[in-house]
């Protein structure tokens, strides 16, 4: 029996991973978070009995905790509450599936309380990760990755030697707009970016991926989670999202991991690491699928990669301002306030801006983001 947290759990990762959790005896949940989303918390509480529930909104919090009056559970809100529910002594496992850069201190908690990761939460990796590996490796516990890529990576690396690696190959679909021109992008909508043709994800990394802005982070995530140098790591467009991602090593021998896009195969295998087990899913048909498509990437179209490169040369707070530009541009696109291609413009004029902070702790990267987003606040107002 694995006692489970999750960060994020009214999400897709998060309901994917109750999913997961409900088809068996081996888990128990011991907290529930979210952002502001009460009614589908109270239902998840009802169903797995946490002892602690946390809503970021206080008020929604409040509104939750008279609702659950009944039942044993603690409800918490805020930032405390999500550092509180990250580090309770009976927790084994934290799955961390908030959106955003919101997810670095209470993943910090829960390194320091000793709890393994199953991290879907790449924000926090791409802005923290020089602290978050160096923090786990102190404190012993693992960071399993969730994201579909570099799970596929951390499964093709079982058994051997990660010092042979001569090339990571991240797979990406391409999004709804692979294919496209800058010219064609000028007039994308918020509905069509919303259109994975793969994935049903949350509207954030939906977004990211219709901008590569995703396979970007994921380069910083892999760079991290790897301790890969950037340059053996290798974006392959991969349109029928079969081949989840693969390693090269230095006999140019490469193994990969394929399946049907379904995050929950990867999510159960983090939580069962290092065990494998049977799960229930629509199972890949290759006499289907037919044909697979590998690509270069348009770097020149979609920009998102070439930021990250350029993010990891300058190194230190130029991630944040990467991450931080991005998840206030995304916010202005979803609101209708921007066009699509302005994420990239964002982007690219805050980090010409930015002076590096090198080896940044904590404070220097959330003081990172407020600049960034002050910066994008005065600039489009
Ligand atoms: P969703 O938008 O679907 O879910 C986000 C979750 O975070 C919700 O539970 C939301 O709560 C919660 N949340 C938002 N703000 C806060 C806050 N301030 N405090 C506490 N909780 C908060 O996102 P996804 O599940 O798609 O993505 C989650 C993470 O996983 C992201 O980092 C993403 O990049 C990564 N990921 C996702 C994949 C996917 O297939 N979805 C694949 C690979 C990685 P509420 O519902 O109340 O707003
Ligand atoms: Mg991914």
């Amino acid at each position: 029996m694995k006692n489970i947290a999750i960060l994020g759990s009214t999400g897709s990762i998060g309901t994917q991973t109750l999913d997961v959790i409900s088809r068996t005896e081996d888990f128990k949940v011991t907290a529930l978070c979210a952002g502001s989303n009460a009614g589908l918390l109270e239902k998840q509480i009802r169903r797995f009995h946490p002892q602690v529930a946390v809503l970021y909104d206080k008020e929604r919090a409040r509104q939750l905790a008279s609702a659950v009056s009944d039942l044993p559970v603690r409800v918490l809100s805020g930032m405390d509450g999500l550092v509180e529910a990250a580090g309770l002594p009976e927790t084994d496992v934290v799955v961390t599936a908030v959106v955003g850069m919101i997810g670095i201190r209470p993943t910090m908690a829960a390194i320091k309380a000793g709890k393994d990761i199953a991290l879907a939460n790449k924000e926090t990796l791409v802005t923290a990760g020089h602290l978050i590996t160096r923090m786990a490796a102190e404190h012993g516990v693992r960071i399993l990755p969730v994201d579909s890529e570099h799970s596929a990576i951390f499964q093709s690396l079982q058994g051997q030697h990660y010092r042979k690696i001569h090339k990571i190959l991240l797979t990406a679909s391409g999004g709804p707009f692979r294919g496209m021109k800058r010219k064609d992008l000028e007039k994308v909508t918020v509905k069509e970016a919303l259109q994975n043709p793969n994935w049903d994800m949350g509207p954030k990394i939906t977004v990211d991926s219709a901008s590569m802005v995703n396979k970007g982070l994921e380069v910083i995530e892999a760079r991290w989670l790897f301790d890969a140098a950037p340059e053996q790591i290798q974006i392959v467009v991969h349109p029928e999202s079969v081949l989840h991602s693969a390693v090269e090593f230095e006999d140019h021998a490469v193994i990969g991991q394929m399946g049907p896009p379904d995050m929950r195969i990867p999510i159960q295998y983090a939580l069962y690491y290092p065990q494998r087990y049977p799960l229930d899913v629509q199972p890949l048909d290759l006499f289907q699928t037919a044909q697979l498509h590998f690509e270069a990437p348009d770097l020149d179209t979609f920009r998102g990669p070439a930021f990250a490169y350029e993010a990891l040369r300058a190194g230190g707070s130029m991630p944040t301002v990467l991450n931080a530009a991005n998840e206030k541009a995304v916010a202005l696109f979803l609101a209708g306030k921007i066009r699509f291609l302005e994420i990239y413009d964002i982007i690219a004029e805050c980090m010409a801006a930015h002076t590096v902070i090198p080896d940044p702790d904590l404070q220097d990267i959330l003081n990172t983001e407020e600049k960034t987003y002050h910066f994008i606040q005065n600039r489009w107002k």
